[in-house]
């Protein structure tokens, strides 16, 4: 019922160059496959957006950014705005990722002015959420996560489902090397549904896809997705070699019980 999301978060990395040459293999490697029940999508730097729509048009890939202002435009140094970012075909934008909330000192009210405002102006937010190694040891995982949705969501009152996407992405296994477990993933991901029925309904939480970020690889990919409740997986460092993501994006999905 969820179309699962593939989604590579390039970071500070690739020039233009780089970005046309990583698209051309990838595409090439695409060719026809079929890949009616998921998303794949790119979150190239602001530089490379606007080459990318056009390597991409009429192929199915689709387009993210890795941040955006709440305005339209205006007195805002170093921002990008939504319109800005539909212009180059953007739909989807992730915010709260944990690079922009530990390096760079963005708090839960920035986020969640960000969530609003990208869903305003009709993108797709990525909400990044997730505990630091030190409050997984305090047992405070869920506590922290659940903190992250009520305050990162609470200018977003009315939505549909398939309009947000929620990623679990543990602080601690971002870069390096060390996923979650399938099992430790599971846990707070159905933890995250659970609240999201709380927060919008039950019908709404439904259909919000909620993805798994950290240490993803075309190794793990598959044990990761036969969760019920891991609809795909946000990628770092494995998404900055096309053939690598190109494996995870076209990894075998087979849903196991839930636990
Ligand atoms: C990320 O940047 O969101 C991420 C999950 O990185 P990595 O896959 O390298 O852990």
């Amino acid at each position: 019922m969820r179309k699962y999301l593939f989604v590579g978060n390039w970071k500070m990395h690739k020039t233009l160059r780089e970005t046309e040459e990583y698209l051309g293999i990838f595409l090439d490697k695409l060719g026809d496959f079929k890949i009616l029940d998921r998303e794949i999508i790119i979150a190239p730097p602001f530089t490379s957006l606007a080459l990318a729509a056009k390597l991409l048009k009429k192929t199915p890939l689709k387009l993210a950014a890795q941040n955006a202002c709440w305005e339209e435009r205006g007195a805002f140094t170093g921002e990008i705005s939504p319109v800005m970012l539909k212009e180059v075909e953007v739909r989807y934008v992730i915010l709260g990722h944990s690079e922009r909330r530990h390096l760079f000192g963005e708090t839960d009210e920035i986020i969640a002015k960000r969530v609003f405002g990208v869903y305003k102006f009709g993108l797709i937010p990525i909400l990044c959420v997730g505990e630091t190694l030190e409050e997984r040891k305090a047992g405070k995982t869920l506590e922290v996560v659940e903190r992250q949705l009520r305050e990162d969501l609470k200018y977003l009152q009315e939505i549909k489902g398939e309009d947000l996407v929620i990623a679990y992405e543990p602080v601690w296994a971002i870069g390096t090397g060390i996923n979650a477990t399938p099992f430790q993933a599971e846990e707070v991901q159905s933890f995250i549904r659970k609240k999201l029925s709380e927060i919008y309904s039950f019908e709404v939480a439904k259909k919000v896809r909620i993805l798994y970020g950290g240490s993803v690889t075309p190794e793990n990919i598959e044990e990761l997705m036969k969760e019920p409740n891991i609809d795909g997986v946000l990628v770092g460092g494995a998404s900055l070699e096309a053939e690598k993501f190109f494996k995870i994006c076209i990894s075998q999905i087979k849903k196991g019980e839930p636990r």
